[in-house]
């Protein structure tokens, strides 16, 4: 059964009223019609399946047939704050990030990432990345849509670590603790920020300072990831260490 995201306000009582692009999916490419079934969910996580009633140009109406009790995201919330990778690398991290659960992404400048964001052009490209992880929630049957933040630079990215349960750095010299240790000191319910670098890492200095800001160093593993990888590895033992079941 297709699903479509909505804002709160666009799921009223028992009505739906979607807009937008997906009044164009409904109608052109599902050839909806009153009757036909679909799932609603809105950006707080709440989902219900519901039927067409009205399908116009502008908008399309439904009612609910039922609320569903879905549990379809990480028992933590991870926070993936990613270096500006070279090419469309990001949107892949999107796209693969949602499928794992990512909640929020935080795209972000340092002294190595050879991406320079125009601002003019950010705002066309935030949409484009805001829209994939749309469509990868609805494609993962997810209940929210990961955000994708405005890109910051180095030194704001520390100062909004004090936002999480729990916020590491991935660094793959010597010296670092284990992602293990890291996972199991959280609890469900509790939030988890990643830096991960560009191409070209991190400077010993950006780790000193990530370090004064309560920024913990951990390995992810013993082999070197791209930069588009180690977001996966991430996202992927979160949900092996809290989702496995008899966990
Ligand atoms: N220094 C790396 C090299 O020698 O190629 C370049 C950085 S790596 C391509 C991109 C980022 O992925 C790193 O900055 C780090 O955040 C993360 N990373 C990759 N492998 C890692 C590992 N084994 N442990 C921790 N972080 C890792």
């Amino acid at each position: 059964m297709q699903r479509y995201f909505v804002k709160p306000h666009q799921l009223l009582d028992n009505r739906i009223t979607i807009t937008g692009d997906d009044v164009h999916h409904i109608v052109k490419v599902m050839r909806g019609k009153p009757g036909d079934q679909l799932i609603v969910c809105d950006s707080e996580g709440r989902c219900a399946r519901a039927r067409l009633v009205d399908l116009g140009t502008q908008e399309v109406q439904a009612e609910i047939v039922e609320m569903l009790d879905e549990q379809r995201e990480l028992p933590i919330h991870v926070t993936i704050a990613q270096g500006l990778p070279k090419s469309d690398k990001l949107e892949w991290i999107v796209q693969k990030g949602t499928e794992l659960g990512m909640t929020t992404l935080v795209p972000f400048s340092s002294e190595r990432t050879i991406v320079k964001l125009d601002p003019k052009k950010e705002a066309k490209k935030r949409e484009r990345w805001q829209k994939i992880a749309k469509e990868a929630a609805e494609q993962a049957h997810r209940t929210r849509v990961p955000e994708v933040m405005p890109a910051v630079g180095f030194a704001e990215l520390l100062e909004q670590a004090n936002r999480y349960t729990s916020c590491v750095i991935a660094y793959e010299q010597e010296n670092t603790t284990s992602l293990q240790t890291v996972l199991a000191s959280l609890r469900q319910g509790d939030s988890l920020c990643v830096l991960i670098g560009p191409e070209g890492g991190f400077t010993t200095e950006e780790v000193a300072q990530a370090e004064q800001a309560g920024i913990v160093p951990v390995s992810l593993g013993p082999r070197i990831l791209r930069t588009e990888t180690a977001s996966q590895y991430v996202l992927a033992a979160v949900s092996y260490h809290f989702e496995s079941p008899n966990r």
